[in-house]
């Protein structure tokens, strides 16, 4: 089973920084303000589902294991 990752559409991301509150080992404000998602950082399943659950412009897609959820 691969690890789960999350897409971020930089097209939409708005830098509210919503994800770091939710799970701060998994995003960090790259030099733009917008997120970047840290695969190989600390976090759980649970703080992504979260952060893509409550990102406000709908920017994350969370993706377990080729398959896609949409967010
Ligand atoms: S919460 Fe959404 S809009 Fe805000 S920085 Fe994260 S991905 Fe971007």
């Amino acid at each position: 089973m691969s690890k789960p990752f999350v897409r971020v559409n930089r097209a939409r991301c708005q830098g509210v920084q919503m994800c770091i509150a939710w799970a701060p080992g998994a995003f960090e404000a790259g030099p733009d303000g917008l997120a970047i998602f840290r695969p190989d950082g600390e976090w759980t399943l649970e703080q992504l589902e979260e952060a893509v659950e409550n990102c406000p412009t709908e920017t994350l897609t969370l993706v377990l294991d080729g398959d896609e959820e949409t967010s």
